[in-house]
Parts: structure tokens; C-alpha cells; sequence
């Protein structure tokens, strides 16, 4: 489990996270929904130590986190995000080796072994020689999808994954994020995708001005909600 306790950051006078408390349990799915810049990708860079939290804690498996280095947090969290940022000269299976080879010590043919493993689960073993230009948006997201698979995280983020991507596309790279849901993965995902997050997450957390509003199940979160700020939220999104 990944949990985060009354954490506050501010940048300057902007004081962006207000006291957040965050409890992802081993395999469940969280959202996190809210306007724009309401601190929901603050918060993940907090998360995973991008930021250092000006107060409150964050633990791993019940362990606080904050004395360890860094880079030991950043490599069991995998982190995908709306720019999917492939090195254009390396081919697609390069790309998803480079981070097991540097960061998991594996042998460059090991980690060309996962790198195939992991095109295996997002569907593109077919493209493991091409370079990430020639792919078209949706199938550079599922690479960057197995790229931070590939780190074999034990909690994996995804920050407005499908925004950036065409309409056509959002679909499969949806049905990805889905399946790795339902096989147990533990993920917190942004996402303005309301309809994905009502039917796959286990907790949604709204957050409005740096601070988690009302958070629930689905269910309670899209049909019951008890805050005048998510109903108006809510309405104007849905
Ligand atoms: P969006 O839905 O538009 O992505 P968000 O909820 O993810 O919004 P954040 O990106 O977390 O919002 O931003 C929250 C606030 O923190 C904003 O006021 C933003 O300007 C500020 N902020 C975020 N990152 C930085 C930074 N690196 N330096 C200074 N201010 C920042
Ligand atoms: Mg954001």
C-alpha cells in the first residue's frame, strides 16, 4: 500500500497541496478528479518524491519513505504521463530496455527479454524494431505503458494518459489501463475521463483547491455526492 498523510506543498505563496491524505491499498484502483489546477499532478509529483513535501509523510507498505534516497520511491513507482517522451533514434524495444538495464542491473539481453514481455501485454510485439515515430499516438502511450511496466513497479501512476491522444485512440489505450487494473495492479490515475473512472476505479478522490474534498466509492462519488463543490464539478464535466 502507498500512503500519504497531511501533505502540504506550496510553491512560493501558492500553497498547492492543503493537507492531502491519500491510503492506496495493494491492488485497488484510486482516481483522483478535479479542475484544473485543483493539485492533483502536485500531488503525484509529491507522491513519488519529485517534490519533497514541506509536511506530512509518505509510506510504502507502512514504512515511511522520507529518509530513504529518493531514486529507491521513484523506481518502484511507475509513472506514465500525457507526453510520452521516447527517445526518437532508439527503437520501441530499445526504449523499454534502456531503464531495466540501467536501473534493474539485467544484461542487454535480459532486459530485451522484458522489453519483449512487456510489448507482449500492451499488444505491439509486432513493433519492437520500429522507432517510436513511425507508431502512432495511442501505440507510443501503450510503449511508454511498458516502458514503466518494464521497471516492474509495485505502484503505477498515470497522469491524464489519454488527453493528449486523438479521439479514435483514447479507447485502446483505456482498455489497457483497464486491463492492468483488473489484473491487480495498484495505480492512482488522473484522469478527466469520468465515465472510466466511475466504472474501473475502487476509490475516487475529488480534490478542489489543494485539498480532497469528499472521496468514496464510485457509486457514491458520481450519484451521491454530499459536496457542493463536486456536485458543481460533476455538472459540468458529465
Ligand atoms: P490540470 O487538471 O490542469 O492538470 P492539476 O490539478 O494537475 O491541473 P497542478 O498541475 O497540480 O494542477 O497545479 C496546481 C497548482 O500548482 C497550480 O496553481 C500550478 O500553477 C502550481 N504549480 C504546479 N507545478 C508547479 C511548479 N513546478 N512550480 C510552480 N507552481 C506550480
Ligand atoms: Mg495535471
Amino acid at each position: 500500500s502507498l500512503t500519504g498523510t497531511g501533505l502540504h506543498l506550496s510553491f512560493g505563496k501558492n500553497h498547492v497541496l492543503r493537507g492531502v491524505d491519500i491510503q492506496v491499498d495493494a491492488g485497488t484502483t484510486t482516481t483522483v478528479i478535479g479542475p484544473s489546477g485543483s493539485g492533483k499532478s502536485t500531488l503525484l509529483r509529491v507522491l513519488n518524491r519529485l517534490h519533497e513535501p514541506d509536511q506530512g509523510d509518505i509510506l510504502l507498505d507502512g514504512r515511511s519513505v522520507l529518509a530513504d534516497n529518493p531514486d529507491e520511491l521513484r523506481r518502484r513507482i511507475g509513472m506514465v504521463f500525457q507526453h510520452f517522451n521516447l527517445f526518437p533514434h532508439k527503437t520501441v524495444a530499445q526504449n523499454i530496455a534502456l531503464g531495466p538495464q540501467k536501473l534493474r542491473s539485467l544484461s542487454k539481453d535480459e532486459a530485451h527479454e522484458v522489453a519483449l514481455r512487456q510489448l507482449d501485454i500492451v499488444g505491439l510485439r509486432n513493433k519492437a524494431d520500429a522507432r517510436p515515430g513511425n507508431l502512432s499516438g495511442g501505440q507510443q502511450q501503450r510503449v511508454a505503458i511498458a516502458r514503466a511496466l518494464a521497471m516492474e513497479p509495485q505502484v503505477m501512476f498515470f497522469d491524464e494518459a489519454t488527453s493528449a491522444l486523438d479521439p479514435e485512440l483514447v479507447k485502446g489505450v483505456l482498455a489497457l489501463i483497464t486491463e492492468l487494473s483488473e489484473k491487480g495492479m495498484t495505480m492512482v490515475v488522473v484522469t478527466h475521463e469520468m465515465g472510466y473512472a466511475r466504472n474501473v476505479s475502487d476509490h475516487v478522490l475529488f480534490m478542489d483547491h489543494g485539498a480532497v474534498v469528499e472521496t468514496g466509492a464510485p457509486e457514491q462519488i458520481f450519484t451521491d455526492a454530499s459536496s457542493e463543490r463536486l456536485r458543481n464539478f460533476l455538472s459540468q464535466v458529465l
